[in-house]
């Protein structure tokens, strides 16, 4: 490649695509296009919804993380054509160019044609659906007058999550510990209920025994009831049916969470490409896809071989494979060899309720309060760009990170 400003193309400003852009900064006429004009640091949209965080915390708007060798085009991408080296854009009369791709539009929720969960469910994987979730908590807690009987108040605040993997495990906590809080504040009287469902046999099945049992004793502390071996068969706008070794059950619901998996972008579908019978495209060691020497993909829409199988679908991966993808971008425009990476896993961390959380690192696992400090700390050193980490960093060691209670919607609109 000999151009001398190559244009530099990344769609999606996810976890790989903002990475790989912010590294690229300076290699060519860098032009990132996403969806949201934010990014959204995914591991903490449950401190979101429970207020512990805010949202400039974690939703950075683009414009302040990208200096001006990157153009910043905010919108949706509908089409890319491989062949002519052209994107097109939702509502914009022309296509774009390109000289080299980079695809990072992450995925989508998987409803798995489960009868109603398209309609009836909120997901969970951006900030409207943290504030939809909120909003439904408050308006199902307002419904309830304080001289109810604890059944009738179990009933109207039933809450369901489908998934109990480490999304399932711990928005449920999440909102069990905020919905007791608003019990007690409201003086209302019983407990709220949630569901959690899973298809599997057991909770978080992706994580290790050490950092389960600290998840499994959460699930018990927030009081919120696990149905393994459990498949949900339909949804309606306030009910979930699920069944269990061949019985059918069904709940009245305040509302019900997706959190039963990801599909891979509708725009990959698309592409005439190498891809694994997931629909993930099949990526060379350097990233490139193949036959395309001049695409590259990364994180939730790539198989990439040469990584722990613990990190697929995850920010973990996506954000290490930013830096290779980088690196050979540049290298690539460099008419340089490119490099391959072995990508291993850095641990994990899961927040469980709002007091406590989970960590494994380096092999060992630890749980509880001091744990939920660790994985702020850890957090603060992953958010992109110094600037964006020092001034969150002073603001959650200055100002706390103390959850939002679920006031009435009226205080909640005057606060
Ligand atoms: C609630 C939640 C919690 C999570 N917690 C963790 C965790 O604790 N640890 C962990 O390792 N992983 C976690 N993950 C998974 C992690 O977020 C993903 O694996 C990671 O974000 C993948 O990065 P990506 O760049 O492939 O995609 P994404 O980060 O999803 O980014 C894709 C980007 O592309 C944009 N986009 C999509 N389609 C288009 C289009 N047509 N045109 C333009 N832009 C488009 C999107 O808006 C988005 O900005 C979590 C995910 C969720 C939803």
């Amino acid at each position: 490649m000999t151009t001398a400003q190559p244009r530099i193309l990344i769609i999606g400003g996810g976890f790989g695509g903002l990475f790989t852009t912010l590294e690229l900064a300076g290699a060519g006429e860098v032009t990132l296009i996403s969806d949201e004009d934010h990014f959204l640091f995914t591991p903490m949209l449950y401190e979101y919804l429970s207020g512990e965080v805010e949202e400039w915390h974690i939703a950075p708007n683009y414009k302040e993380l990208l200096d001006e060798r990157v153009n910043f085009v905010c919108g949706r991408v509908t089409g890319i054509d491989l062949a002519a080296q052209t994107v097109t854009l939702g509502d914009a009369p022309e296509a774009l160019d390109y000289d080299i791709l980079v695809l990072s539009v992450g995925g989508l929720s998987n409803y798995a044609g489960v009868e109603g969960a398209e309609q009836f469910a909120i997901p969970f994987r951006k900030i409207a659906h943290a504030d939809l979730l909120r909003h439904r908590m408050v308006e199902a807690l307002d419904r309830v007058p304080p001289n109810l009987p604890p059944q009738d108040t179990r009933r109207a605040l039933t809450f369901a999550v489908v998934g109990a993997g480490a999304s399932g495990a711990e928005l449920s906590t999440k909102m069990a510990d905020l919905l007791r809080d608003a019990f007690k504040r409201r003086a209302l009287s019983g407990e709220p209920r949630v569901l959690v469902i899973e298809m599997g046999d057991k909770v978080v099945p992706g994580m290790g025994e050490p950092i389960r049992e600290f998840v499994e004793e959460a699930l018990n502390k927030s009081r919120v009831e696990v149905h393994t071996l459990t498949r949900v068969v339909r949804l309606t706008e306030k009910t979930l049916t699920f069944e269990h070794q061949g019985v059918q059950t069904e709940v009245e619901t305040a509302a019900v969470v997706w959190a039963g998996g990801v599909r891979v972008n509708p725009l990959i579908d698309e592409l005439d490409i190498d891809k694994t019978n997931r629909g993930l495209i099949l990526v060379e060691p350097t990233l490139q896809v193949r036959s395309h020497e001049n695409v590259f993909a990364l994180g939730d829409i790539a198989f990439y071989k040469d990584a722990s199988p613990t990190l697929a679908g995850t920010a973990q991966l996506a954000f290490q494979q930013a830096g290779l993808a980088a690196r050979n971008v540049r290298a690539f425009v460099a008419g340089h060899g490119l490099q391959t990476k072995h990508f291993e896993e850095l641990g994990e961390a899961v927040s469980l309720g709002t007091e406590r959380a989970a960590v494994l690192a380096g092999g060992k696992a630890f749980g509880g309060p001091l744990a939920r400090q660790a994985r702020f700390a850890l957090y603060t050193s992953r958010l992109p760009t110094w600037h964006h980490r020092l001034r969150v960093g002073a603001s959650w060691f200055f100002e706390g990170t103390v959850p939002r209670p679920l006031l009435t919607l009226g205080i909640q609109r005057n606060s």
